[in-house]
């Protein structure tokens, strides 16, 4: 496995390859929700790059970017058994200049849901992919759906904005219990760990009313929040898979999204059904 850090460098070699290129963009913390990413990407594509970096532009003020966690040791080595090709490690300086042009995630359907409660976070998210996908120009590049919104605006950037790279989603992993992988969940103490379950739990019953042709949202969402109770809820949504609101659920269409605080601890999941 080839480690490179600059992205001129990266660029370079890349286009010397000549191959299909699978991207895969992290910000570390490895887990198998990561590596289901590499492998779609492996089983599509001669050659796999993978990034890490924890962009800093989608940070808020006070939220956890100097404490994201580190492990860069642990990172390489689950890049190099998963058989990547390129692992792309860039500093802040080599990504962002003072002063630079940057892009602006949608005013409505980027300040929704995790917009909402994190205002600019996308623009951030959107600014770091551009560049990241200006620099590997893949020919597919791989995004969990258990960050739907982001999928969503990536998906959405890359059609308006007519650029060439195919985004491809990727089925949520999770642990035996339903938590879904997440970074994050390193954050979590045993209690609030077992507290966390409430989200995929309440996802479960979403999914279980909407087997039952229980389809109305409101309802729904009010089973949803007895479970969720009293864990301090960001949001509980139902949308159709463009993110439009809609009043009953369009079986095969629809996503059912929520975000809640575990102690200290942003967390999202959602399913689609
Ligand atoms: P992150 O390192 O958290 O920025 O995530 C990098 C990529 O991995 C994103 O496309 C995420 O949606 C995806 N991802 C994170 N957690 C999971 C998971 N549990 N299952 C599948 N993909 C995931």
């Amino acid at each position: 496995m080839k480690i490179i850090t600059k992205p001129l460098e990266l660029k370079e070699y890349l286009s010397a390859q000549c191959k299909t290129v699978g991207f895969v963009p992290t910000m570390g913390a490895l887990h198998e929700g990561h590596v289901s990413l590499i492998r779609n990407a492996k089983k599509d594509n001669e050659l796999v790059v993978v990034s890490i970096f924890v962009n800093p532009t989608q940070f808020l003020k006070g939220e956890d970017l100097d404490k994201y966690p580190s492990r860069h040791e642990a990172d390489t080595k689950i890049c190099s058994i998963s058989g990547v090709d390129v692992l792309f490690l860039p500093n802040r300086e080599d990504m962002y200049g003072s002063d630079e042009a940057t892009l602006q995630a949608p005013k409505v359907r980027g300040y929704v849901l995790e917009g909402a409660t994190r205002p600019g976070h996308f623009s951030g998210v959107l600014t770091v992919v551009m560049k990241l996908l200006n620099i590997v120009n893949p020919s597919k590049a791989y995004f969990g759906k258990k960050d739907a919104q982001q999928l969503n605006l990536v998906t959405l950037m890359v059609k308006q904005l007519f650029m060439s790279v195919e985004i491809v989603p990727v089925n949520t992993v999770r642990e035996s219990d339903g938590l879904a992988l997440s970074s994050r969940n390193m954050y979590l103490s045993a209690s609030e760990r077992k507290d966390a379950l409430k989200i995929s739990k309440s996802l479960h019953l979403a999914s279980r009313m909407i087997m039952e042709n229980s389809l109305n949202v409101e309802e729904i969402k009010l089973k949803m929040r007895e479970i969720l109770a009293p864990l301090e809820v960001s949001y509980v949504e139902i949308l159709n898979r463009d993110f439009e609101v809609i009043q009953k659920v369009e079986i095969a269409k629809s996503v059912v999204l929520v975000e809640a605080m575990v102690g200290n601890t942003r967390l999202l999941d959602n399913i689609w059904v």
